[in-house]
């Protein structure tokens, strides 16, 4: 069994198009690139001992040799949030739409995942803005539910690379009032590979351990 150490979550990303179909796309956060990363690009890598991608709920990982590059060396110390960053602590699956997919589609979505926001991406996966509940109220309320897609309700909204530390966007989030954000890739590559909920950062901050959600994975102590 590989070393928790070892391990590094895959967040996946649902996007729902126009069509209603769903697309999928997996990464992990690659520490040798200091970015999120495909997990097709880990199956072809030497530093990849294997990936795990069971279907449903099952946990799906990666087992790399670079992955505890930047973790503290004693898993028994509890993490710092200015030391961890925020593909540690973010929800291992994100929901987006693209601009074209219909408000009233996106609204059902939100209700039946529960969700109180969606980033909305391009074709690529590139962020072009995100719609909350709110949005969509003021939507219903205010215009009376016109047939508009969703690029007409959404809002602009700042990016954070999946490497900034949680006290980082914790802080953030607290100072400026924002409830969820978006993560991205890297600053150069700003495509959507999770969000990160105040929820999150508080559910993060209260673990006894303070530990990476590696730590929940198959062959961790947790
Ligand atoms: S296996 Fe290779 S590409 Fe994948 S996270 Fe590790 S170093 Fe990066």
């Amino acid at each position: 069994m590989p070393a928790p150490a070892n391990l590094l979550p895959v967040h996946l990303r649902r996007t729902l198009r126009a069509d209603g179909s769903l697309v999928e796309w997996m990464t992990v956060f690659c520490p040798a690139k200091a970015r999120s990363v495909a997990t097709d690009l880990c199956a072809d890598c030497t530093r990849c001992h294997v990936v795990v991608l069971g279907r449903g709920e099952t946990p799906k990982f990666v087992v790399c040799e670079s992955a505890s590059r930047g973790q503290r060396e004693d898993p028994g110390v509890v993490a710092s949030p200015h030391a961890t960053p925020v593909w540690g602590a973010m929800s291992g699956t994100v929901l987006c739409v693209e601009a074209d997919v219909s408000v009233e589609r996106l609204n059902a979505m939100l209700i039946d995942a529960s969700i109180d926001c969606a980033p909305v991406v391009d074709c690529d996966g590139t962020l072009l803005g995100v719609v909350t509940r709110s949005d969509l109220m003021r939507w219903q309320w205010r215009s009376g539910a016109p047939a508009v897609p969703a690029r007409s309700v959404m809002q602009s909204a700042r990016t954070v690379p999946a490497v900034t530390p949680v006290a980082t966007v914790g802080a953030l989030m607290a100072s400026e009032g924002i409830d969820a954000l978006p993560i991205v890739s890297s600053d150069g590559h700003p495509v959507v590979v999770g969000v990160i909920t105040a929820r999150d950062v508080m559910a993060w901050l209260a673990h006894p351990a303070g530990r990476l959600r590696e730590g929940r994975l198959p062959g961790s102590d947790a």
